[in-house]
């Protein structure tokens, strides 16, 4: 396997404020590779570094194993999509297209042949003397990639491409951003702090929290399977209890929390007894009225509210001591009475609760993330 980009011990520094922290990745020759952090993260610095318009303060950026420390942003083989395209408005879609070209000396009949080409590629074929103003959002959106691609980079750097986009159109464009990149070839660097987004085009996704990465993997492995407290809230929605460790053997953990209720689950660090640890777990492993409730974590609560979302419905409840739980219920699960007021058995498999030994930047006691 080949990698298109890889980075080694990369660092930035703003005065004594470290940005990027030692950060190593290889990024594999034609993926989908998001970076997904919060506000502030570091992601618009990396990939600026990456693109050459920022210079790292140590480490090394190599794309197809190429060092780039010597290489001007205009020479390596990157582009970069901004949330803000940046489309010359006045020029026709051909024209904003054929600018990069032409500016690498490609002209006249072998422009326009490139020119048309990706516009066939990018599912605007016969758009090339449309001018920008008369593009949806996301036709102007895969004008936007076109002018990049038909530079054919190595590495594809988006940052943030569909930030401006309202709902509806980035639902869309999150699919055909995925198709594309799997049509064109060509590696794509996404950064986001949607993680949605992540979740859904990428092959695999690094979270990144305070310049550094806590994990890096397949969605679905930073779905099930996330390596830090930070990486299971960041990444989908979560009930959480604080507690304190009564049992362990191997991952297999006993706790009792501080309501009351003794879970069993799955324990992610070392988790003697005595320690005090967190439990995450995922509103929709939370099985309302089971039918067999033979090996699980089971308990009652008072059902609040009901939220429906179209394929799902969330119920908010409340355990007996007054704190909120969200469940997440498939509409094809259909429970008689559901209503406000109504008392439900709960149940969880002890595998789909993980917990974490608790940090001393935790300052939880007991909520639901995600319920508004
Ligand atoms: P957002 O999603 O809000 O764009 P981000 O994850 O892309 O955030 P960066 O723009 O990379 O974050 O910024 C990371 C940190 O570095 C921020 O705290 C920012 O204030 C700081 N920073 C970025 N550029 C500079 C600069 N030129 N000088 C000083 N500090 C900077």
């Amino acid at each position: 396997m080949t990698n298109d980009l890889s980075l080694r011990n990369l660092t930035k520094r703003f005065g004594d404020f470290v940005a990027v922290d030692n950060i190593n990745l290889d990024v594999p020759t034609g993926s989908f590779f998001s970076i997904l952090g919060p506000s502030g993260c570091g992601k618009t610095t990396l990939l600026r570094m990456v693109a050459g318009f920022e210079a790292p303060t140590s480490g090394t950026i190599a794309i197809r194993g190429n060092d780039m420390a010597n290489v001007l942003p205009n020479k390596r083989p990157v582009n970069l999509v901004f949330q803000h395209l940046a489309l010359f408005p006045m020029m026709t879609v051909a024209e904003n297209i054929a600018f990069g070209l032409n500016r690498r000396g490609v002209k006249g009949q072998e422009a326009h042949k490139r020119t048309e080409a990706i516009l066939e590629r990018v599912g605007l074929p016969d758009f090339g003397a449309k001018r920008i103003q008369q593009l949806s959002g996301g036709q102007k959106q895969r004008v936007a990639i076109a002018r990049c691609l038909v530079l054919e980079p190595s590495v594809l750097l988006l940052d943030e491409p569909l930030g401006a986009l309202d709902l509806k159109l980035r639902e869309q464009m999150k699919v055909e951003l995925k198709k594309l990149q799997a049509k064109v070839g060509t590696t794509f660097i996404y950064i986001t702090h949607d993680q949605s987004e992540a979740l859904v085009m990428s092959d695999r996704v690094a979270v990144m929290n305070r310049g550094a990465f806590e994990q890096v993997g397949t969605p679905q492995e930073l779905y099930g399977n996330p390596a830090t407290p930070f990486v299971a809230r960041f990444v989908g929605d979560n009930n959480r209890w604080a507690g304190s460790v009564t049992e362990c053997s191997g991952d297999a953990v006993v706790l009792q929390t501080d309501e009351g209720y003794t879970f069993r689950a799955r324990a992610m660090h070392d988790c003697a007894a005595g320690r005090r640890v967190n439990l995450f777990l995922r509103p929709e492993a939370m099985l309302v009225e089971p039918a067999d409730t033979k090996g699980m974590n089971v308990f009652t609560v008072t059902l609040r509210a009901i939220l429906f979302d179209g394929a799902n419905s969330r119920l908010l409840t409340v355990t007996e001591q007054g704190h909120e739980l969200l469940v997440r219920l498939p509409q094809n699960r259909v429970i008689e009475n559901l209503e406000a007021g109504r008392q439900l058995t709960v149940g969880w498999n002890p595998d789909s609760g993980i917990c974490f030994a608790a940090g001393a930047d935790d300052v939880f006691v007991h909520d639901a993330e995600g319920a508004a």
